[in-house]
């Protein structure tokens, strides 16, 4: 049974889906108008994690995860640079699913971007008009917050309340709001803005709207999770619910899912205090693994705080854990034995521990230090009981069994297996040039270089074909 803690009802709940073996999740994606910073690498990793231990587990997870690719910050660059909003949001789509691909996050079942759904949030701002629970002024469409009656059951937040703190949520040129609760839902273009059409103006979506529309066109009216950064708990979500609990008329998600907040050197991260990291940066002196283990080294609802030390204590880590499964490898290759022993048969058995202490650590709200720990155990337990007489099936159990909790941690242990076929046929169609070019020492060097890789080539008549070893 996995539990998890649900914002909404400020417990841990156990999780039970929709749809039998199902799990429709939807997690709010970056706006793309710089390179991804650490703070955006956090939700990243830990729902990417969520959703490979529902895998795991034998669940179908359907994950969604949008772009936005209209907003002020990305206008203001294009301005900047004289380039389109358009090149500015393709440019850094591309570079954060470099950094995303780095950090070994799975790709999506779908990247909606915000600028292909623009129909349907017309048609979704048009049904809340209707409803009653939206209203347009002078080409501005607003969201009439009184009416529905549940809002602020996600952040916990009264009405009253907000009434108090309304001077910070009013917006100049917004006076015009029947109240100052009241938020866009479609606003006029500016001179020299992207704009699209509308029956109220040519403009464009406000940022809530977004993700009401492409959750329900890709996952349903109803989802079972939806997540994101706890900066977004108010006002990003509670505004989706609003929108999209009046347009359906149903309960839009059944459960809310925040990582807590990431500080550098115990500040937070900030502009002003000129402390932000990208992850590109990160590349630069560490794998990405080193960081995607050092977000998972603490509870997702903790805060984190990022240092230098950390991440060294996160890449020494790591190195344990990637040098017990490179043993394995070698002892392997030289073991003298093949089949395994009936010793080895109940060593191996002792291992189901670890997996049980691993999944007991995941099935209570995704605890990945936990989880970590139960990994640190079964390395402990493979370098104390294995040796050069191990036998090469013992030795290959073992190390399947590590590669299969890493796995869920997205951590890449075996790395080997991890060769990618566009990277095998690339040296393929180099030692090919390099044997065109009589350069023989060239191609038998990418030749071994690929054996030693476990890539086996075949000179047939149609070409060269390679096989896995
Ligand atoms: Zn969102």
């Amino acid at each position: 049974m996995i539990e998890l803690y649900n914002t909404l009802s400020r417990k841990k709940e156990e999780f039970v889906p929709m749809e039998e073996g199902k799990v429709r999740m939807y997690v709010c994606g970056p706006t793309v108008y710089n390179l991804i910073h650490i703070g955006n690498a956090r939700p990243m990793i830990v729902f990417d994690t969520v959703r490979r231990y529902f895998e795991y587990k034998g669940y179908d997870v359907n994950f969604v995860s949008n772009f936005t690719d209209v907003d002020d910050k990305i206008i203001k660059k294009a301005i900047e640079e004289g380039v389109s909003a358009d090149e500015i949001s393709k440019r850094y789509i591309a570079e954060c699913k470099k950094d995303m691909e780095g950090m070994n996050i799975k790709p999506a079942t779908k990247n909606p971007l915000a600028t292909e759904e623009i129909c349907g949030m017309v048609d979704m701002i048009q049904t809340l008009i209707d409803k009653g629970y939206a209203y347009e002024k002078n080409g501005t469409v607003y969201y009439r917050t009184r009416k529905f009656e549940d809002y602020g059951k996600l952040s916990h937040k009264n009405l009253d309340d907000l009434r108090s703190g309304e001077r910070a949520l009013l917006v100049t040129g917004e006076d015009e709001k029947e109240d100052p609760l009241d938020f866009v839902l479609w606003k006029p273009k500016k001179e020299g803005e992207p704009f699209w059409e509308s029956p109220w103006s040519e403009g464009r979506p406000g940022w809530h709207i977004e993700c009401s529309e492409m959750s329900k066109k890709y996952l349903g009216e109803q989802i079972d999770i939806h997540a994101g950064g706890e900066d977004l708990v108010f006002p990003h979500h509670e505004n989706e619910i609003a929108q999209s609990e009046a347009a359906n008329g149903k309960e839009f998600a059944k459960y809310w899912m925040h990582n807590a907040f990431l500080n550098i050197d115990n500040k937070k991260m900030s502009k002003s205090l000129g402390n932000f990291r990208t992850v590109r940066e990160i590349s630069e002196q560490y794998d990405l693994q080193v960081l995607r283990f050092f977000m998972l080294s603490a509870h997702y609802r903790s805060p984190l705080n990022f240092s230098a030390d950390l991440m060294e204590a996160s890449k020494n880590g790591l190195e344990r854990i990637v040098n017990a499964a490179e043993n394995l490898k070698f002892r392997m290759k030289n073991a003298k034995e093949e089949a395994i022993t009936e010793a080895e048969q109940e060593a191996y058995a002792k291992t189901e521990e670890f997996v049980g202490k691993f999944e007991a650590a995941m099935d209570d709200d995704f605890n990945t230090a936990d989880a970590v720990a139960a990994v640190f155990d079964l390395v402990k337990y493979i370098n104390t009981n294995t040796s050069e007489e191990s036998s090469a099936e013992y030795l290959k159990k073992l190390l399947e069994r590590l590669t299969k909790l890493c796995d869920v941690l997205g951590l890449i242990v075996d790395k080997e297996e991890e060769m990618l076929a566009e990277d095998i046929e690339k040296m393929i169609e180099e030692r090919q040039a390099a044997r065109k070019a009589k350069d023989f020492a060239k191609a038998d060097a990418i030749r071994d270089e690929l054996l030693a890789k476990g890539i086996i080539l075949e000179d047939t008549r149609e070409g060269v074909k390679w096989k896995k070893a």
